[in-house]
């Protein structure tokens, strides 16, 4: 590390827990940001600032007028570009040290397949439940940790599902049915601007903690917070044996 990165992280590297050798991990870790919206914004900016080493951002969509009550990442002059090519503009302007691969494209399995080797994590910030499925089992078939989120109205869920032992839940293990009918399509729903920033902080602070390997993770754990009453409940996910993706009768 040079005396410039000593000082860009030096606030991480007094954390005994990150240390210089956290800080070095992150300046080698790759993570995949599916979506660039109300999520995707604030985690990519922490982890950008944070100096992981390579950002995979992945989104389809144009920048609307719409978007920018609470996607932090994109600004009024970028109303009509590509999110991604908006934030990667944003993340180089914080942090011009790290490199980022902007994918202008929804995700599909064969995106996944082409990156997700070289993906140390991937953040779920996807607004909807055939990508959130997509993603999960591509993540569990290749023991990549997955870091999901969700807001809707007042109301933020989060939690992480940790692939690489096998013991972990799964996303199917918490949301075992879902069919596109469950699908509530966020492009028309009310978001509480600060919540989805919480959220997606949150996505960025566990992880940092999966990649570096400290603390207690939210894996196995689902985390609710209700925005209008500030109350945060964890709910316990259990492993489910019936599981159709990750239990002994899955294929
Ligand atoms: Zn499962």
């Amino acid at each position: 590390m040079n005396d410039d990165q000593l000082l860009r992280y030096s606030r991480h590297i007094l954390l005994p827990q990150i240390d210089i050798n956290g800080q070095e991990k992150l300046s080698k870790s790759c993570v995949l940001i599916v979506g660039l919206g109300g999520l995707g914004c604030p985690a990519a900016l922490y982890l950008a600032a944070s100096g992981i080493n390579k950002l995979i951002i992945c989104d389809p969509d144009l920048v609307d007028l719409t978007n920018l009550q609470r996607q932090i990442l994109h600004t009024t002059q970028s109303v009509g570009e590509a999110k991604t090519s908006s934030a990667e503009r944003t993340l180089y302007q914080i942090n011009p040290t790290i490199e980022i691969i902007s994918l202008k494209k929804r995700i599909t399995e064969d995106v996944l397949q082409e990156y997700i080797s070289q993906v140390d994590a991937i953040i779920d910030a996807s607004d909807n439940f055939i990508t959130r499925n997509l993603i999960s089992q591509m993540c569990y078939h290749h023991k990549k940790p997955l870091i999901s989120g969700a807001v809707t109205g007042f109301n933020g869920q989060i939690t992480v599902f940790d692939h690489r032992k096998q013991e972990n839940p799964c996303y199917q293990c918490l949301f075992p049915e879902l069919s596109a009918d469950s699908d509530v399509n966020c492009a028309v729903m009310g978001v509480f601007a600060p919540l989805a920033g919480i959220i997606g902080s949150i996505q960025a602070a566990e992880t940092i903690k999966v990649l570096l390997d400290i603390g207690t993770t939210l894996s196995g754990r689902l985390l609710l917070l209700d925005g209008l009453t500030m109350q945060l409940r964890t709910i316990k996910i259990n492993k489910d044996p019936d599981c159709h993706v990750c239990g002994a009768v899955a294929v």
